[in-house]
């Protein structure tokens, strides 16, 4: 039987992510920067056995049964007062929903948002799994480059002119201003206070993606939130516990607007009804125990001691023409070679020969339009294997540059 006849138009826009296609060619011996995992040694395991064993011995009838699709109530507190600790304030008008991960809360928000047809704008390259989520959803992609403050704002009002001029309805901004995935980039703070400028003169929605913000390491201070400044409404902020605590817990949320909200739950209702009871209820209770904000200056050291071995490990080894990334927040580096590379290209070589992957950069440009970058995750390997996968990738570029030498 032939199951292709039988797809939906939509399934076609489904593509493999390239990092779980990666993945089959990773076996045991190769080093592998090609994951976004965060270190193990991270999660709070003893104290999520604790905190299991309470939840289901004080309150088991309601943490093993059906909930409201908005989330749990102590959980949706609990993450108020975290954010207001974050610079986020309570507004009236605004309200949380939980998600499955912040995964969950893109398809919801493309679900809710986005027509075929539609322009959204995010920064180029950008979170490889954002762009999946909302290409479903039959929009235009429209990226803006970055620099090493974030998304250039001179060519986000360029072309959010372009495609008003063109009749072009443009629907949100989508940004990860903290620790950025996939470049490690932080967008400064004159760029956020003018982006918001923009969004504000064009009238845009923005999508504030935050999953890095509560574990930023650099030494200077963080740049406030785009939610903590936004005094119309105009920012849906999300997050998730999948940094702060464990990624298995598939926990994330939303904070915006009632409406904003009111309309994702009902587009959650028939995906799921719900996030999961009994994790919501763990949750609420690392927060409200301190589990979560005591743990949080231990995994900021372990990134960044991860990170500083990774950049010492590049400077040590790769050669010139070869640049990358210093990152203060987030879990990866973003490194280019000379533009007439292709990483794609080299990855063969990487894996094969030197066995060591990482994830070619152009999936995570929404066109494409560059090959020669590669994103590095540096919290996920062994200390040894930092240093042993920079040396083996320096020597795969070394043999792949000579190779296509112009
Ligand atoms: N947004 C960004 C920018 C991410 O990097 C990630 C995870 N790597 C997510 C969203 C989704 O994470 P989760 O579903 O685990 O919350």
């Amino acid at each position: 039987m032939d199951i292709n006849k039988l797809l939906a138009g939509r399934t076609k826009l489904m593509r493999a992510s390239e990092i779980r296609e990666l993945l089959k060619w990773v076996t045991e011996d190769v080093i592998s920067f090609g994951g976004g995992m965060p270190d193990p040694s991270s999660f709070p395991i003893n104290e999520i056995i604790e905190v299991t064993r309470d939840v289901l011995t004080t309150k088991g009838d309601k943490a093993l049964q059906y909930g409201a699709t908005g989330g749990v109530p102590e959980l949706k507190e609990e993450l108020m007062r975290f954010m207001n600790k974050g610079g986020i304030g309570t507004l009236g008008d605004h309200d949380v929903i939980i998600t499955v991960g912040s995964q969950e809360a893109l398809d919801l928000l493309g679900r809710v948002l986005i027509d075929p047809g539609d322009y959204i704008i995010t920064e180029s390259p950008t979170y490889l799994a954002a762009i999946q989520a909302f290409r479903i959803y039959e929009p235009r992609i429209v990226g803006v480059p970055m620099d090493g403050e974030g998304i250039i704002i001179e060519e986000l009002e360029r072309r959010i002119r372009e495609i008003r001029e063109g009749g072009g309805r443009i629907k949100f901004i989508y940004v990860i201003p903290t620790g950025q995935n996939p470049t490690g980039i932080t967008m400064s703070m004159e760029r956020r206070k003018a982006l918001l400028e923009v969004a504000s003169e064009y009238d845009l929605l923005v999508i504030e993606d935050d999953p890095y913000g509560y574990i930023y390491f650099g030494n200077d201070s963080q740049p406030s939130r785009l939610k903590a400044m936004d005094s119309e409404g105009r920012v849906i902020y999300m997050s998730t516990f999948s940094k702060i605590a464990a990624p298995g817990l598939r926990l994330g949320w939303v904070y915006a607007t009632k409406e904003i909200i009111r309309w994702l739950e009902l587009a959650k209702q028939s995906v799921d009804l719900h996030t999961s009871t009994l994790n919501q209820y763990i949750a609420a209770e690392l927060l409200r125990r301190g589990v979560i904000e005591r743990n949080i200056p231990r995994i900021k050291e372990i990134y960044r001691t991860k990170r500083d071995l990774m950049l010492q490990a590049l400077s040590e080894y790769m050669q010139d023409g070869v640049t990358w990334t210093k990152p203060s927040a987030g879990m990866f580096i973003w490194l280019s070679l000379p533009d007439h590379a292709d990483t794609s290209k080299l990855l063969e070589i990487a894996i094969k020969k030197y066995r060591v992957a990482y994830v070619p950069g152009r999936s995570f440009y929404p066109n494409g339009e560059r090959g020669n970058d590669m994103r590095l995750n540096f919290t996920y390997p062994k200390p040894q294997e930092i240093f042993e996968g920079v040396r083996r990738l320096s020597l795969a570029i070394s043999e792949y540059l000579r190779e296509i030498k112009p």
